[in-house]
């Protein structure tokens, strides 16, 4: 079954928020959000009536905004917006999006909200089983000074139904030099006995993810560092994840076709990412 969305818009400029019903139309045909995929998102895990990892959130919905220079969002009135919807949403595990996006053409009214849905099932399945991926260069990318997370995920989806095609689920993605950048909507994250390491190349996109794993990991005596690496140095780990705040850790089962090793520790590996979203 699943369950509707709960929305709830905010206005720009520190105004107020209200409900949305989400089996109404939100945006006019000339948000830009829309039109020219100008606007920024931040997606988060909800369970227990709270977000995961929020500060980390509204640390990059700040930077973000601010590399694209949208206005830059209240933090309280996104915590308010989400706080509500949290509570009509209840406990159960799900998906919280807050998207701010440039707004009407022909007004230039920012156009920001909040909301709140299940995890799909392919999200759910791919928890469990993992995901073949496939590598491919990354041709396009924002201004590597300005890393931020927009909503113009055209060419990503397109990559991904590129991989479906293949026979994978997921893609890696690469830079000209052939440095691993990250995963189409997470990022890559490597073990090596107990070091864990994330690839440092430009263009990358902080993952607040990652960032949660390394500093559990390093309090749990783990070694954790950014290093560049190419595809070798991924089929030579002990093990490749991707994670992100909705997926959390999902294990690369396959490279480019060929399987990768899974360590006896994987459980502990899981549990060790797990217990730090
Ligand atoms: N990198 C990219 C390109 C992403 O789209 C995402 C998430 O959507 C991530 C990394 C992981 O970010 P986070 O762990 O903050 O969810």
């Amino acid at each position: 079954m699943s369950i509707a969305p709960v929305i709830y818009v905010i206005e720009p400029f520190g105004g107020s928020i209200r409900r949305h019903n989400a089996n109404l139309p939100l945006l006019f045909a000339d948000d830009l959000g829309v039109t020219r995929g100008d606007g920024i998102f931040e997606a988060m895990r909800v369970e227990g009536g709270q977000a995961h990892n929020m500060e980390r959130h509204l640390e990059r919905f700040r930077r973000s905004a601010e590399a694209l220079d949208l206005p830059l969002p209240t933090p309280e009135k996104w915590q308010e917006a989400t706080k509500a919807a949290l509570e009509e949403w209840g406990e159960a595990e799900g998906k919280c999006t807050w998207t701010l996006t440039r707004g009407r053409a022909s007004t230039s009214i920012p156009t920001g909200w909040v909301a709140v849905e299940g995890i799909d099932a392919e999200t759910l399945r791919e928890r469990e089983k993992g995901v073949k991926a496939i590598t491919m260069e990354r041709t396009w990318q924002l201004p590597t000074e300005f890393p931020a997370k927009t909503v113009n995920y055209a060419a990503t989806m397109a990559a991904l139904r590129y991989a479906t095609k293949q026979g994978a689920q997921d893609v890696i993605y690469l830079n000209g030099a052939g440095l691993v950048l990250e995963g189409s909507r997470s990022s890559v994250v490597t073990t090596k006995g107990r070091k864990l390491r994330t690839p440092a190349a430009p263009g990358i996109l902080p993952g607040t993810t990652q960032a949660a794993i390394f500093a559990r990991a390093e309090a749990d005596g783990w070694r954790c560092k950014r290093k560049e690496m190419n595809v070798d140095y991924l089929l030579g780990a002990d093990s490749v994840w991707l994670v992100s705040s909705t997926r959390g850790p999902v294990r690369v089962t396959h490279l480019n076709g060929q399987k990768l090793p899974k360590p006896a520790n994987v459980e502990e590996i899981r549990e060790l990412m797990r217990s730090a979203l």
